[in-house]
């Protein structure tokens, strides 16, 4: 059986004459991130059609599915089955379709069991509850690693998902839609019929135009396209038509949701760690990959900047006040991320600051380390308190990565009291004394490149 993928966008069609722009990046990052498998995308209006070129395996289609799980710009999609243009291939089909969103439930004993009578031989018996709920997943697609796709599957269109999981769906919808006008039925004879058909084979449901359990589409193309299920995309715009931001990633739970954040606005990202090696560990180091790799999996391409920062750390720390070791150390780094930003043609840098979270990110610290660049600081989390950030990264999948016991340079090198409230000026020419010009052009020219 073909199927296709339906593809939904949603920002994107709030953009007027910019729209083909927003669109074209989306569908490059889409290409980008399948990495040679073709496929021909067509359609217009926030209605998309993703269509392999070749026939696809199992490994294929999980790859196609993750990449549209992920894809910034898209807010869901859908499989849809492709069968000839007759009544009879379309009703055989919305009877499998239909008795597949049973599949997903354990009838409560004592119900009564659908009559899946029509069901095609083979398709999943109404009361499994291991079987996919898409008409056109297989069972091996469906039972597929969850873990593989960033986000949950949901039915957009139904509240179907947000109901109690053990409860069986009572009411549905048919929604037709004919591209194709010399096609024999209307659009609404065509939903007439097919509903008829569904509750003739299936007693227990009943028909909800307003609030249905399950929603099954028919659009009458060149050939007939049924599908039910809406899978969620993380909506946003496509990565890159923002331009890129230089991500200050740490080996912290807040930087990863940071650079997650930009990139759901449109910001390629490029990531810079400092490791301060032999007073961090290798484990540190390797902990900072796995979470680039993480938000790697959002993105087109990223890459990993690493700079060895010792030198300049132990020399901070030999000149400067206890209590100011920090704030210089993140000034420093602000200097290396801003001749980054210069080098790569970035025009933004992201962080993970969080207003009043610790020391460093009080509003006189922050303006402080913000002054030694001129690029815009983009500082997502600024408003949002720990809880919704960890939130957000057990979301994105870094948290679990984040939380591995592997300090970085900024505990270590922690004071016991770091300065609160600095005198702008006072510590500008502090800072000015301490001379790191030539420790930052040996480190910057030494910085290593990790492709993600
Ligand atoms: P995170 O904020 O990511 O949880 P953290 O809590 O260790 O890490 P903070 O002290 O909150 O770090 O630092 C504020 C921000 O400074 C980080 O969010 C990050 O953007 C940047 N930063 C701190 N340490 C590093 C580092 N070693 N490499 C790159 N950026 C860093
Ligand atoms: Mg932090």
């Amino acid at each position: 059986m073909n199927i296709i993928y339906l593809l939904k966008t949603c920002e994107i069609n709030l953009k007027g004459e910019n729209k083909s722009i927003f669109e074209k990046q989306l569908f490059a990052n889409i290409r980008k991130q399948l990495d040679g498998i073709k496929v021909k995308i067509s359609g217009r209006k926030g209605r998309f059609f993703l269509t392999p070129v070749d026939d696809i395996d199992e490994e294929t289609r999980k790859k196609i599915e993750k990449t549209l799980s992920s894809a910034f710009g898209l807010t869901g999609y859908s499989i849809a089955r492709i069968v000839e243009k007759n009544i009879d291939d379309i009703s055989k089909t919305v009877i499998d379709v239909v008795s597949r969103q049973f599949a997903n439930y354990v009838v409560p004993s004592g119900s009564v069991a659908p009559h899946g009578s029509v069901a095609p031989s083979g398709s999943t018996a109404p009361h499994s509850n291991a079987a996919p709920s898409d008409g056109a997943a297989s069972s091996d697609s469906a039972a597929r690693d969850a873990a593989s796709v960033p986000f949950p599957r949901t039915n957009c269109d139904s509240p179907v998902a947000a109901r109690d999981a053990a409860s069986v769906p009572q009411s549905f919808k048919i929604s037709s839609r004919r591209s194709d006008k010399s096609f024999k039925y209307s659009s609404y004879e065509l939903s007439c019929l097919l509903g008829k058909l569904v509750i003739d084979n299936f007693k227990t449901l009943k028909v909800n135009l307003k609030n249905p359990d399950f929603k099954i589409n028919v659009e009458i193309r060149d050939k007939a396209v049924v599908y039910s299920q809406i899978y969620k995309s993380p909506g946003g715009l496509p990565s890159g038509i923002a331009g890129k931001g230089i991500l200050l990633l740490s080996g912290g739970i807040d930087s990863p949701v940071a650079g997650y954040m930009m990139a759901k606005r449109g910001c390629a990202i490029d990531a810079l760690h400092f490791e301060t090696y032999p007073y961090t560990s290798e484990q540190s180091k390797e902990k900072v990959i796995e979470i680039a790799k993480k938000i790697k999996t959002y993105l087109p391409k990223m890459k990993l900047y690493i700079i060895h920062f010792t030198e300049i750390q132990v020399h901070i720390k030999q000149n400067c006040k206890q209590e100011e070791i920090t704030l210089f150390s993140r000034a420093a780094m602000m200097r290396i991320a801003h001749l980054l930003a210069e080098k790569t043609g970035a025009n933004s840098i992201i962080t993970g600051e969080s207003l009043s979270q610790v020391a460093s990110q009080t509003a006189e610290n922050i303006r402080f380390t913000g002054s030694h660049t001129t690029y815009p600081l983009l500082r997502p989390l600024i408003g949002m308190d720990k809880q919704e950030i960890i939130t957000k990264a057990k979301e994105i999948g870094t948290y679990e990565i984040s939380i591995l016991p592997y300090p970085d340079c900024c505990s270590v090198f922690a004071p016991p009291h770091p300065i609160l409230k600095p005198q702008f000026e006072k510590v500008t020419a502090a800072f000015k004394t301490i001379d790191l010009d030539t420790f930052i052009e040996n480190a910057f020219a030494k910085i290593a490149i990790l492709k993600i």
